[in-house]
């Protein structure tokens, strides 16, 4: 697969503050876009349909799938997650950076899929930081907060298999060393 722009696998456990950065990185770097998935989750308060995700039922998930439309899927503690083909095609051939928010599976399918991509892990400064967060976030139940730390604990054994790992132990600081790693790997390819 051949492109203009960075194909970029962000991951990182729920609550670690990827979202934050990434409002950052938008903030700072006009070239970045982020993919907007569709899920089968309910919306949180505030998340609006086409923003964070596209909110889909179960039927439209699987026939979006039955029409080879996502890049990569995965199910994440009960619900089902998809990067829609067409629109990361689309913004990659305009040169765009494009960021993936996905985690570990949907990566692996990724990094079979385009082997060249730019994969990044965000890790939290401890587990007991990732656990006071997502508790004091509060838009979990606390079985699903607990399913979430599980989750996270099986992906933070994942790590070493992203070409970066950057702690958030400071949002801006977090935010800087991803725009670097951005234009290290494009001086590279230069
Ligand atoms: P949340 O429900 O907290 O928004 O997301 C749960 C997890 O699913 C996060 O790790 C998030 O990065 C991941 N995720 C979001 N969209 C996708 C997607 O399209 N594909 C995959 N594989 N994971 C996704």
């Amino acid at each position: 697969m051949s492109h203009k722009g960075l194909l970029v696998v962000y991951t990182g456990a729920s609550g670690v503050g990827k979202g934050t950065i990434m409002k950052k990185l938008l903030a700072m770097d006009p070239n970045i876009r982020l993919s907007v998935s569709a899920t089968t989750r309910a919306p949180r308060e505030g998340e609006v349909n086409g923003r964070e995700y596209y909110f889909v039922s179960r039927e439209e998930f699987d026939d979006l799938l039955a029409r080879d439309g996502f890049l990569e899927h995965a199910e994440y503690v009960g619900n089902c997650y998809g990067t829609p083909k067409e629109p990361v095609f689309r913004m990659l051939d305009e040169g765009l950076d494009v960021f993936l928010e996905i985690e570990v599976k949907g990566f692996l399918q990724i990094k079979k899929a385009c082997p060249d991509c730019l994969s990044i892990f965000i890790t939290p400064p401890s587990f007991e930081e990732l656990q006071a967060r997502l508790r004091g976030r509060g838009t979990e139940t606390p079985e699903v907060i607990a399913e979430r730390l599980k989750t996270a604990r099986e992906e933070l054994e994942h790590h070493h298999l992203f070409d970066y790992v950057v702690v958030n132990d400071d949002v801006d600081r977090a935010a800087q060393e991803v725009l670097s790693i951005i234009s290290d790997r494009k001086s590279m390819e230069d």
